[in-house]
């Protein structure tokens, strides 16, 4: 049996937006058509008509299910430096208090709408749950290193991680580039090339993270002493930490996180290093940590192709895509449509998922989310309510 939604506007991102249009579904959720008001009359549908917005389900591209149960431990606005010592310290926690905080942030990322996610993951703990979900996940198995000697030993590790993660899809990646070396890099973008996997990796998250590299001062020397590195094999390349990094990764698709640091000049660099990247803001978290945002009207006029994410419950309040939106259009005035493209079909391509997901098209099962807009098509609230 069909059904027919309908609401004061629908946007399939394919296409302009429709006032009152109608959507048709099928029991799987497939998309059947999608109809005008006029054809919907002359055909004498019956709608079910809402008040707001129809949009499709929303990407996720950057969480991490396993910190969930960190949620309301780690202090705000310290900086990404004591933000990370106190991630680890406080990581540890029983087993069945991890499973059941990442089984409700399953249930919550779900509920807010969010159709599928890039999870960012160190162990196989979060397998179950994943297989379980009616959420699709693509799993990033990271692999963290700074000192050479471990590269090949970490890189078995995070192989064997992804094996056990098998069926599911997942792909091994750097976790940033201060914690990977360039060994390592290397070993994960031929493994990558062997496989033509996608690659996701945090990026110039604080001023701290460029002068690392250019300078090797700041306040991450703090970081590798707490982490009982010596450091004495590092040279600082006397470059930001974008270009120290990006030349590492030849092809490969790679989403780059956070950028909240991200410059001009860094942009110019990955367009001309780099053919196929995408940018994954996460404000909500970068407001956590730093308490700063990007220069997001930097990557719009740059053209970038720019996600979502929320982190994780570690660095945010809420796993809701629909959230982050409302903090950048009221923040940084990004347009309503814009959003909804960084939050939908662009995390749908960058996942290798656009045929299912991200658009309101015929065939495809990319959910429908009902929202509230105001007339001028302001956010209203961050709640969601899922037709389909
Ligand atoms: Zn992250």
């Amino acid at each position: 049996m069909l059904k027919y939604f309908s609401a004061d506007w629908v946007f399939p991102v394919s296409v302009a937006p429709i006032e009152n249009g109608v959507v048709s579904v099928n029991e799987a959720g497939e998309i059947q058509e999608v109809l005008t008001p006029a054809a919907a009359q002359q055909r004498q549908i019956k709608v079910n008509k809402h008040k707001g917005a129809i949009v499709p389900g929303f990407i996720n591209t950057h969480c991490h299910l396993e910190l969930s149960h960190l949620f309301g431990e780690i202090p705000e606005r310290t900086g990404l430096v004591e933000f990370v010592q106190t991630v680890i310290k406080s990581r540890s926690a029983d087993a069945d208090a991890i499973q059941s905080a990442m089984h409700s942030a399953d249930q919550r990322l779900f509920n807010n709408g969010i159709v599928a996610v890039g999870d960012i993951s160190n162990q196989v703990i979060s397998k179950e749950i994943k297989q379980q979900s009616k959420i699709y996940y693509h799993t990033f198995v990271e692999a963290l290193s700074f000192n050479p000697d471990r590269a090949v030993a970490t890189m078995d590790y995070a192989i064997e991680i992804k094996s056990q993660f098998a069926p599911l899809p997942a792909t091994v990646v750097p976790h940033a580039p201060y914690s990977v070396s360039p060994e390592l890099f290397a070993l994960i973008n031929t493994s990558a090339e062997e496989d033509e996997a996608f690659i996701s990796i945090h990026n110039q998250e604080t001023t701290h993270e460029n002068e690392f590299f250019e300078t090797k001062s700041g306040n991450f020397l703090q970081l590798y002493q707490f982490l009982g590195l010596n450091l004495s094999f590092f040279k600082p390349s006397g470059k930001t930490a974008l270009q120290t990094w990006l030349p590492y990764i030849k092809k490969q698709k790679t989403l780059l996180v956070h950028n909240t640091v991200t410059s001009k000049a860094d942009v110019a660099f990955a367009k001309q290093h780099h053919g196929n990247l995408y940018w994954c803001l996460c404000p909500q978290a970068n407001l956590y940590i730093e308490n700063t945002l990007p220069d997001v009207d930097l990557f719009i006029s740059e053209d970038l192709k720019i996600t979502l994410g929320t982190d994780s419950l570690a660095s945010n309040h809420q796993l809701n895509i629909l959230a982050e939106m409302k903090t950048l259009q009221s923040l940084k005035k990004v347009e309503f449509e814009k959003l909804l493209q960084w939050a939908t079909i662009n995390g749908a391509e960058f996942l290798g998922l656009e045929d299912q997901f991200g658009t309101i098209e015929v065939g495809k099962s990319p959910g429908l989310n009902l929202i509230q807009l105001s007339k001028d098509f302001e956010i209203e609230s961050d709640r969601v309510i899922k037709l389909a």
